[in-house]
């Protein structure tokens, strides 16, 4: 049976206190969870929630990296200070990087890429635009975004990728695709994902789904045979909304 990857993407909230609550909250609720479960506080809470999920079956998660160890980067956060806080896996090329802060494929390849040099996990964001649905370029773009941003990516590396489809006009706005579109795109990143890397490596792909996921939806997503987890913005704020995404089943 699949183990399913559900992981939580805090945003810009939360003071440390309140990361702190949550995490607590969590650990104690999901202590017998059989999914991998992640959790991505803001970089300020890292510290504090790394001594509560410990030891335990959650992964602290980082939103965001710098594209260089280190250096005189102003405002960045580097691979080593993430490693240095406990910091398993790094969420990269979400879509907010990409649309509000310019990110461009080359650039979150290079994080991509760093990431794994330094042994983190990796969640790769990818999706498309309303406009660039409505316009026939779905397949397109997450072709790019995936080929780009994993370009340079080893087959030996790929036990530590995770990608993420998220379309754009899903996100926060609580239209999700329906199971069946989500996973035909997730069918269509698989085989972009077997073109590069053979069939067993993109058979064994985990692939999530993100974009208004909630205890209401996630058993359907995550029923289709090409979704294998969920990565969740609003709902992972309250224990109440996440709890039950990752107890789907
Ligand atoms: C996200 O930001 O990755 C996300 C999926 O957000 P939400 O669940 O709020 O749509």
């Amino acid at each position: 049976m699949r183990n399913y990857f559900i992981a939580g993407n805090w945003k810009m909230h939360k003071t440390v206190s309140e990361s702190v609550a949550l995490a607590k909250a969590l650990v104690a609720q999901l202590a017998g969870c059989r999914e991998k479960l992640m959790i991505a506080p803001a970089f300020t809470a890292l510290a504090a929630v790394s001594e509560v999920v410990k030891g335990t079956n959650i992964l602290l998660g980082a939103q965001n990296m710098g594209p260089e160890e280190q250096g005189a980067h102003t405002g960045e956060v580097s691979v080593l200070m993430l490693k240095d806080l406990g910091v398993k896996v790094v969420i990269l090329g979400h879509s907010e990087r990409r649309h509000t802060y310019g990110e461009t494929d080359e650039l979150i390849n290079k994080k991509v890429r760093l990431a794994l040099q330094h042994g983190l996990e990796v969640i790769l964001c990818v999706g498309e635009t309303l406009d660039e649905r409505e316009s026939g370029r779905l397949e397109a773009v997450c072709r790019t975004q995936v080929e780009q941003g994993l370009a340079g990516v080893s087959a030996g590396d790929l036990a530590r990728v995770t990608i993420a489809y998220e379309p754009v006009w899903a996100i926060g706005t609580g239209k999700t695709a329906t199971p069946e579109d989500a996973d035909a795109v997730h069918a269509y990143i698989r085989k972009v994902m077997a073109e590069r890397y053979g069939e067993a490596a993109a058979k064994a792909m985990c692939i999530q789904y993100g974009g208004s996921v909630k205890a209401e939806n996630a058993a359907q997503l995550m029923q289709k045979a090409n979704i294998d987890g969920a990565l969740v913005g609003g709902a992972s704020l309250k224990a109440e909304t996440f709890v039950p995404i990752a107890a789907f089943r």
